[in-house]
């Protein structure tokens, strides 16, 4: 084999890479610190998303391949207990006796999986086509409840269905880019680097970056809005605001194709931009600057990620966003549109499969009964065999095990004891669990202390599968190496239960592309068609989605609704009018600082991969806490100090850095360490579970917290 293409499986820019074997390089094989080759690393330039661009996380994949590896299946008892190598037998007859209990008694709804974006379609699909639809339970939550779970209810909201409308080459073509809650720099960085290109090769262009910290991003900008933290939708009205006052909306547009403006209009006269200014803690001629922005721009594009999905009132955010669109004609056209980026590699791909608890295959709700029916058929189920109930989110899981809800929670793919809020909550929850089966990559990994069986899972590279990235563009990632010891694929170990349940029907596939080929049929006549989509197709090379039969992937435009119809009962596009509440928790007295979480460029999320490769590890070896100069000169404290961080709910310590990136008021510390890595220092022992209403994302963006000096040692 000389070389390989697939797709990057950090996060959802979804780059291009090419792979070469150790043996293929013809130099002197590089090795990772337990000895084992690696492979060459290099951007695709086919991919159409990427162009053969990668950034650090990408081009040192390769050197977490082997490392501390899961090879067995392995059982106890308690969690008191060592762990004993066990067959996959004895293991998932384990598995299957345990929900034939709860089956028996009644109670489907105590069983829960709990996967991630970092699941391939295939593995999606196979997880919800057992748990919603031959059990009957629609406890199937992922990890991205915890990204952009707003974003999709925003989108179905606002524009009748989930779905980005935009694609990548709209960054090259928007005269104004207007970035809120996103450090697209460090979290998106291909995505960021084509943006910072096209906007300095163009006087013209504008980008506004809307965020409390000065990031990387906001370095780039023509103007950076430091607001406050969760006055987002204040500053969003008063954009509208001097829209309206000016008359630079598009009327015409918003009589075709839009429903709700006189309703939104109506509360925009509670935003004079003195007040917002004020309010969200921005000069006045910073907000009109913004406005002017938006008002002189034939075209804006706007993109977010988790600064706004990861709040209290995600949804209400996101909408509000989408209202800007709306009201200047802003959509459906090159250029312009709400943007949102999604965190992991197939974030997307777990929408489309049905993979949150609220939702069933090809864009569908399990609350609407002809999409229940739609599913049953094509399972081959009988009528009412999918509940009409939405099933527990990640956090109701956890509250579930606290109230003996929940009697079997299996965690595929994700880091719960790193990632979920309130971290110490969550913890004793997991260690009232009856059964906690955890299926993944390495080990050592800080959940794996919380179960009783351990499935080793195959990892990207080792199985075949498809992937979805943030401008839908659909990619096939063959398997290349084999899996290491006894790992298998995520979705060969769901078909397997489901067959020892008596399913033998339905999961009798023989490969991950028959899995696809079901997949697919559920998505005909959806927003998101693939049915021209194979792995065979795939094969040759990734296709953006709608892909209808009969569709070569170029017959299509590149962006959704450039009918300007959307797809709602009536076609039209529904303004949102909201208030915000500010932050869940706001500062007072006792807790006077206002946390912000957020990711680097080299680390990624939990730290399950990047944790194991050197020159990563090299350049950010522990976690901090950034501080303003003058709230450090109160506090005491210098660069390098150790501070004592303390929420309502937890501590946690952190080496300082004094910075004026932060504003007064507001520190800023990243959320990738967990208790494997650095003790004491895990952010979400200080975070809380305050969710929005509509998504139920947690506000993990920000709580009020207090810093203490730490004297000494
Ligand atoms: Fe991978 Fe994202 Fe970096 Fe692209 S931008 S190489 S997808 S981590």
């Amino acid at each position: 084999m000389d070389s390989v293409k697939t797709l990057c499986p950090y996060c959802g820019v979804g780059c291009g890479l090419e792979l070469s074997p150790p043996a293929a390089i013809g130099r002197a094989t590089n090795r990772d610190s337990q000895g084992n080759p690696i492979w060459r690393v290099k951007g695709d330039r086919e991919h159409p998303s990427s162009k053969g661009h990668i950034c650090v996380k990408g081009g040192t994949i390769t050197e977490s391949l082997e490392k501390d590896r899961l090879k067995y299946p392995m059982m106890r008892d308690s969690l008191d207990e060592p762990f004993q190598r066990v067959s996959w037998d004895e293991a998932l007859n384990k598995i299957v006796e345990r929900i034939q209990t709860l089956r028996n008694e009644q109670r489907v709804d105590a069983i829960c999986m709990y996967g991630s974006g970092q699941f391939q379609t295939e593995d999606y699909y196979t997880a919800q086509k057992l748990l919603k639809g031959c059990l009957g339970t629609n406890n199937f939550d992922a990890n991205s409840r915890l990204c952009m779970s707003s974003a999709v209810a925003g989108y179905i909201q606002s524009l009748g269905s989930d779905g980005p409308p935009c694609c990548y080459d709209d960054l090259e073509l928007t005269d104004c880019a207007f970035l809120i809650g996103t450090n697209t720099a460090e979290c998106h960085p291909i995505v960021f680097n084509r943006l910072r290109k096209y906007h300095k090769k163009n006087r013209k262009v504008k980008m506004i970056v809307v965020d409390p910290r000065r990031t990387a991003t906001a370095e780039a900008a023509d103007l950076h809005l430091a607001i406050q933290p969760g006055t987002d939708i204040d500053l969003l009205n008063g954009i509208a605001h001097l829209l309206m006052r000016w008359g630079k909306i598009d009327t015409l547009f918003m009589d075709d194709c839009t429903r709700g403006f006189p309703q939104y209009a109506a509360i925009l006269w509670h935003y004079p931009p003195e007040l917002v200014a004020r309010k969200c803690g921005i000069r006045l001629d910073e907000l009109e600057q913004a406005a002017r922005y938006w008002a002189d721009s034939e075209r804006v594009l706007s993109l977010w990620s988790m600064g706004i999905n990861q709040s209290s009132e995600g949804t209400a955010k996101v909408r509000t966003i989408i209202n800007l669109h709306l009201m200047t004609g802003n959509i459906g056209k090159p250029g312009a549109g709400p943007f949102s980026l999604t965190g992991q590699p197939n974030a997307m791909g777990g929408r489309e499969a049905g993979g949150l608890a609220h939702l069933l295959p090809g864009y569908r709700v399990v609350k609407n009964p002809e999409h229940r029916a739609e599913v049953e058929q094509v399972w081959g189920l009988e009528p009412g065999s999918i509940s009409p109930h939405p099933g527990r989110d990640a956090w109701s899981m956890i509250t579930g095990l606290e109230t003996g809800d929940v009697g079997l929670l299996w965690i595929a793919a994700t880091n719960p004891a790193v990632s979920m809020p309130d971290i110490e909550r969550t913890k004793a929850a997991l260690r009232q669990s009856p059964l906690t089966v955890y299926q993944d990559v390495y080990d050592p990994i800080e959940t794996s202390s919380y179960a009783h069986i351990l499935l080793p899972a195959a990892q990207w590279s080792e199985k075949t599968g498809i992937m979805t990235n943030s401008e839908r563009t659909v990619t096939l990632c063959p398997q290349f190496r084999p899996p290491p010891g006894e790992a298998r694929a995520d979705w060969e170990i769901f078909a397997e239960v489901g067959r020892r349940l008596g399913f033998e029907r339905e999961f009798d596939f023989v490969d991950a592309a028959e899995v696809y080929g079901e997949f697919v049929q559920l998505t005909q006549g959806r927003l998101c068609d693939m049915t021209g989509l194979s792995h065979e197709r795939l094969r040759e090379g990734p296709i953006q989605w709608p892909c209808p039969q009969g569709d070569d992937g170029t017959a299509h435009d590149k962006r959704l609704y450039t009918d300007f119809r959307f797809p709602t009962p009536d076609g039209r596009a529904r303004f949102g009018a909201f208030h915000s509440n500010g932050l869940a928790e706001p500062t007072d007295a006792d807790y006077p600082f206002v946390l912000t979480v957020g990711r680097l460029y080299e680390h990624w999320h939990t730290m399950t991969r990047t944790g194991r490769i050197e020159k990563i590890m090299k350049k950010h070896p522990k976690p901090f806490l950034e501080i303003h100069p003058r709230d450090a000169r109160k506090l005491g404290i210098e660069e390098g100090n150790w501070i004592e961080a303390r929420s309502r709910r937890g501590v946690a310590y952190f080496s300082v850095r004094v910075t004026k990136a932060i504003a007064r008021g507001t520190v800023f510390a990243p959320m990738h360490w967990g208790a494997l890595w650095a003790k004491r220092s895990e952010v979400n022992a200080l975070t809380h579970s305050e969710a929005c209403p509509i998504s139920l994302e947690p506000e993990l963006k920000a709580c009020a917290i207090r810093l203490i000096p730490v004297r000494g040692e």
